[in-house]
């Protein structure tokens, strides 16, 4: 870390603590050039990511489209609030571990039928069925196939 001071390179930290109910950490900092101290607070980066649009457009991550979204596939099934919303905390948090600035809507729509298929296998298909815009019956019926072949979703089991 630079002096703010001087320039050099060359500082050390004198103190360091846990702040902001432990979300910073305060760094006390001499440099070893001019002898000055300064200070340094470190913070998680907990930006969301830009979502790159279909036609290249940028816009900023909406949670309260994404919920939205999926309330409307999950309307009516028998999934609590907290459910949703420990999906929605999941999915945010796996989105900004991907650690770009931008993704792809695509991204955060593959995400969302993650989660929902973990949640609910109808609402799932509610949610597939408008956005991978599936063209007939066959789509939706290969659809519900792999659904069913997936090995913690047994075809019999309708909770
Ligand atoms: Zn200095």
């Amino acid at each position: 870390m630079h002096c703010p001071f001087c320039g050099t390179h060359d500082t050390k930290v004198t103190d360091s603590r846990l702040v902001a109910d432990g979300d910073q950490v305060r760094r006390r900092r001499q440099c070893a050039a001019c002898g000055e101290r300064f200070t340094t607070y470190e913070t998680a980066e907990l930006v969301m990511p830009r979502v790159i649009k279909a036609d290249g457009s940028r816009e900023v991550f909406d949670e309260t489209k994404l919920r939205a979204g999926m309330l409307r596939a999950l309307e009516k099934r028998p999934v609590s609030a907290e459910s949703i919303e420990a999906a929605v905390e999941r999915m945010r948090q796996r989105l900004r571990a991907k650690g770009e600035r931008e993704i792809e809507s695509r991204e955060v729509g593959e995400e969302v039928m993650r989660a929902l298929k973990r949640l609910d296998q109808v609402a799932y298909i509610r949610f597939a069925s408008v956005y991978r815009r599936f063209q007939d019956i066959d789509e939706f019926r290969a659809e519900i196939d792999r659904l069913a072949q997936e090995p913690h979703f047994p075809p019999n089991d309708d909770h």
